[in-house]
């Protein structure tokens, strides 16, 4: 009788041992690869970029941007935690009901997280990017992506390649640029490319998002978004990044994936 319990609990416990190590071993190395992401990062600090444009740190590896029009904040990516959006803002001498539009990049929280923290503000994602929030593509393969998933607990309007939405005079155009998710796109303001986190940005020359495990969802179609869509805007002055600064110097830094084929 004993010997039978035991041949039980062996034959439940041993598979639920190596399931949970497997698991373990899978989370800490994602968690390592996350911490050296980070590492790489350099946000910028709240201030005023140009005359209607401005810089909002978000947390401490990301940043948003907001332009001034005549009725209302323009918003592309949010904050995270309302009480530092607001301290944020405030250092600029604005609030968050200032708010009138939101353009997503895509539906990763430290970008698209905040937009409960803007009352009044109307919220645009790429519509590629609805498969991450309405469950249908998990943000990390199973079984994490049962922890660990996009979400957007506000109303949204989706937006098609190539769409010009004009706010207030602010014409916003989305392109779409997968890879770091299949819905990430960026945004044309005049001559300004909001890169979101289609690309990295190391000493001034363009590089993919990061390397780490799962943090880019298609490293692949990444690449080919940089260098086929990308590389080849044209009319653009200065690219707006949300974790690596932002750079005026276009010529250098798409050099390298102009000469590509
Ligand atoms: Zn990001």
């Amino acid at each position: 009788m004993a010997s039978r319990r035991r041949t039980i609990l062996m034959a439940i416990g041993i598979p639920l041992f190596v399931l949970l190590t497997v698991l373990s071993v899978i989370g800490l190395i994602y968690y390592r690869q996350l911490t050296q992401t980070r590492k790489l990062m350099r946000p910028m600090v709240t201030q005023q970029l140009e005359k209607n444009l401005y810089v909002c740190r978000a947390a401490w590896f990301n940043n948003f941007f907001l332009f001034k029009t005549d009725c209302g904040l323009v918003a592309f990516d949010t904050g995270l935690y309302p009480e530092v959006t607001r301290r944020e803002l405030a250092k600029l001498g604005f609030r968050p009901e200032d708010v009138k539009a939101v353009f997503l990049t895509h539906s990763d929280q430290e970008h698209a997280g905040g937009a409960i923290n803007f009352p009044n503000a109307k919220i645009y994602i790429g519509k590629d990017e609805v498969q991450m929030i309405d469950g249908t593509t998990g943000r990390v393969p199973w079984p994490l992506s049962i922890v660990y998933y996009n979400e957007l607990k506000v109303p949204y309007e989706t937006l098609e390649d190539g769409q010009v939405v004009d706010v207030c005079g602010l014409k916003v155009k989305t392109v779409f640029c997968p890879g770091h998710t299949p819905g990430t796109v960026v945004y044309i303001v005049g001559d300004k490319l909001i890169a979101g986190d289609s690309m990295g940005l190391k000493d001034g020359r363009i590089v993919g998002f990061n390397e780490y495990l799962f943090v880019n969802m298609d490293v692949e179609r990444m690449n080919r978004s940089i260098r086929d869509i990308l590389a080849k805007l044209p009319g653009i002055t200065q690219i707006l990044t949300m974790h690596f600064g932002m750079t005026s110097d276009v010529d250098k830094a798409f050099e390298n994936w102009r000469r590509k084929r």
